[in-house]
Order: structure tokens, then sequence, then C-alpha cells
């Protein structure tokens, strides 16, 4: 009687223990939007800009579209048990980024699948399929299609929902500011831009890895993108070449006249030289 006394006792414990950590969660700072029966998008507010990642629930299982930030596990995990009881099976990491795969470990230790773009820089996770050309994730309700690009980083995938029409594309896009290209060079971004706009149809939605004013963008944004860039690339090479140093680079006017009509303009001005050694680092 002793032992069951103290079992029910531990029992008791353990309730209100699971009761305290449920309650010390805040989810204030997610906003979470269902796009279709399947696919639920969280907007994370993080200071000057949010963070998208997204749920896709399948017909045993869910999806997480990027696992967040290490800190906010346990908030990420809150909000997939308010919409479902299904298991957490894979968790897609899409850019080579420290956190992605840190923020990756409490649902990999509870037995998801970590997926990532081959080369990711950690050797981390025995549970893991690392993507190193185009691969079909089917779920039946919905299909994801990853295909690994030289985008951001060189660890970069993107993510198409099929029959959603849907596609995740972390880093490697934005819409209210340019991107960083990573080791890979400019170049090579450009290219993996315009081969995610290939996917691309006029109802395609495209949501970036970060935002301030625009949360995801259609075709015409991801044009408007390449062409920016584009033109930031050339204008950086040209003064480049005639001896500026990046900082007055960074400071001239032919540059700040490409990029003034952007969202993120007067935040992000004043780290313009970041941008153009990330453009200078190829040569
Ligand atoms: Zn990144």
């Amino acid at each position: 009687m002793v032992l069951v006394k103290i079992i029910r006792v531990a029992f008791l414990v353990v309730i209100s223990l699971n009761l305290a950590i449920a309650d010390e969660i805040d989810l204030n700072l997610f906003d979470l939007k269902r796009l279709n029966d399947n696919v639920y998008v969280v907007s994370q507010d993080y200071g000057h800009s949010n963070i998208n990642f997204a749920f896709v629930i399948g017909e045993h299982d869910v999806a997480l579209i990027t696992s967040m930030m290490k800190d906010y596990s346990r908030h990420v995990q809150s909000l997939v048990q308010g919409i479902t009881e299904k298991k957490i099976e894979y968790v897609f990491a899409l850019d080579g980024d420290y956190y992605q795969y840190n923020g990756s470990r409490l649902f990999v230790e509870n037995g998801a699948t970590f997926v990532a773009r081959e080369n990711l820089i950690p050797d981390a996770f025995a549970n893991r399929i690392l993507v190193a050309s185009k691969r079909i994730f089917d779920l039946k309700y919905e299909v994801i299609e990853a295909t690994p690009t030289k985008a951001h980083t060189d660890d970069h995938m993107m993510l198409k929902l099929k029959k959603s029409n849907i596609i995740f594309a972390g880093d490697a896009v934005g819409f209210d500011w340019i991107v960083y290209s990573g080791k890979n060079g400019p170049l090579a971004h450009l290219d993996a831009l315009k081969s995610i706009l290939r996917d691309v149809d006029d109802e395609t939605k495209i949501f970036p890895g970060n935002w301030s004013a625009k949360q995801y963008g259609n075709k015409v944004d991801l044009e408007n993108l390449i062409g920016v860039y584009e033109e930031f690339v050339n204008q950086v090479f040209l003064l480049s070449k005639r001896n500026m140093k990046p900082e007055d680079i960074a400071a001239d006017e032919s540059i700040h006249s490409l990029l003034r009509h952007l969202n993120s303009y007067d935040f992000q001005k004043d780290y313009l030289v970041h941008y153009v050694k990330d453009v200078l680092s190829e040569k």
C-alpha cells in the first residue's frame, strides 16, 4: 500500500510539473495562420524582423518546416500539440545555419527524422536524411518536394508543398531586402533564385525565412528580388573594379538609389557594408 501511495504521489508530482511547464510557455510572440486543412504557417516576432516556420499535417504524422531556435523548441512543440496529436515525424532545416540544427534537437530526440541539405555544417543526429538531389516526402495529405540549391551557404534546400502550391525558401529569399549569398557567392545565389522561379506559377505563395513587411511573396516579388539583387551585385563589382573599398561602395549613392524603395531600407542601410563584403568575397 505504501508503494502504491508513493507511486500515486510521484504521479501527481509529475502531472503538476507538466502543468507548471505548460503554464510557463508564453505563445504571445507567435502568430499561427491556417493556410488550408493541412498547412499552418507560424510567424515569430523577433524584434526588427519576423521568422516564418510551418507545420504540415499528414495522414499519420507532422512535418516541421524549420524548427526555430533552441530556446523556443517547447513553444513550437506546444503550438503543434494545440493543433494535432499526430507525431512529429520530420524536421526540415532549410539553411545551413546553426540554429536550424540546435533548434531541431528536441524533436529529433523525441523520434523525428532530421532532414537537411547534404553538407549541413555539424555532423549531428544519427536519425537524419541528407538531401543531395531532389527528393519527395509523401505525407498523403500533402507531398513535400525538397530541392537542394547553392543559395545562402552551400546547405540550402527549398521545399515545395506540391498540393498547396506553396514554397518555403528559407534565407535564400526575402521580399523586404536583398539577401546574403554566403560562401558560394552571389552568382550561385542568383542561379538558385532563378531555379526557384522556374518552379513558380502565378498562384504560388513563396515564404521567406525572415520578413518585416511582407510575410510571403509571389512570382512578381521573386522576379523583383532577382532584378534588384542582380543590379546590386553588378554595381558592387563595377565599383570594386574602380578600386573602391567596401565601406565606400556601401556609401555610394548609386547603391542606395537601387535599394531605397525596399521595405527594410531604413533599418538595413546601416549594415550595407556587410552585404557588399558578402558579394566581394567571391573574388
Ligand atoms: Zn541564414
